[in-house]
């Protein structure tokens, strides 16, 4: 099975190609693209709105809900009842530069932020067996049309293009156009959005990884997996970029 880790090392450049590589970057600055100072180059955010970034170090090993330092492994939700997904990766808190990142590729139309997001979160990924194809959470059409685009794609075809993962973005939809979860108290959430996907391709004994920008509740990743679940999918991490 292939590995999940990023290629690390670029290709080594002859010398004076890579002394004008050099030159080029020290004479255009990057910007932060959080508050536009001077930004450093491997991340294009600046150090104050890089330190912003909040590590999820302590979460529930299936469902990543950040735990108090004194629990740890499975929190009581997950006992209670377990998910249909077999493990969660949410390497950020939704807290300060994260969440600015988030809100702004989805509602500012920063689709920059999909590729540092996806960049941030390789450094996280294990070097686990590689899922076989990767499923944004799909929007519903009108939503879609609303936005332009679907914030959970943008940031899959950027994960896609580090780890060399095909994505899937077709043969998933979302045929109800529920109420914003967000907007729900918790209770009503499950309900919201039981039987709102639906998926037109068998997933016989794949390994796949669901992408998704912010997990709050959990649900509405929980249904999609029971959905691609009875389509066959032997496996289902959660990818998700950040954690509420
Ligand atoms: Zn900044
Ligand atoms: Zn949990």
């Amino acid at each position: 099975m292939q590995p999940c880790q990023p290629e690390q090392e670029r290709k080594s450049l002859p010398s004076t190609l890579e002394a004008l590589r050099q030159l080029f970057f020290y004479l255009t600055p990057t910007r932060c693209v959080v508050c536009r100072q001077l930004a450093r180059r491997h991340i294009s955010l600046c150090h104050k709105c890089e330190s912003g970034l909040k590590i999820n170090t302590d979460a529930c090993e299936s469902c990543a809900r950040p735990l108090e330092k004194k629990y740890s492994g499975i929190c009581g939700e997950c006992q209670k009842s377990p998910p249909y997904y077999d493990s969660t990766l949410a390497p950020l808190l939704y807290k300060d530069t994260a969440k600015t990142l988030i809100i702004e590729l989805k509602f500012r139309e920063k689709l920059l932020n999909a590729k540092i997001l996806a960049e941030i979160f390789a450094k996280f990924v294990k070097n686990d067996p590689c899922p076989d194809l990767l499923i944004p959470i799909p929007l519903h059409t009108s939503r879609l049309r609303e936005r332009g685009y679907n914030q959970s794609l943008e940031i899959a075809r950027e994960i896609a293009a580090i780890h060399k993962i095909p994505v899937d973005w077709k043969s998933c939809e979302r045929r109800i156009n529920t109420a914003r979860q967000s907007e729900l108290p918790i209770k009503q959430r499950r309900s919201n959005i039981k039987g709102a996907f639906q998926n037109h391709r068998r997933l016989d004994g794949l390994h796949i990884a669901i992408i998704d920008d912010v997990m709050t509740s959990g649900n509405t990743v929980n249904e999609l997996s029971r959905v691609l679940k009875k389509s066959g999918a032997r496996r289902i991490d959660v990818w998700v970029m950040t954690r509420a």
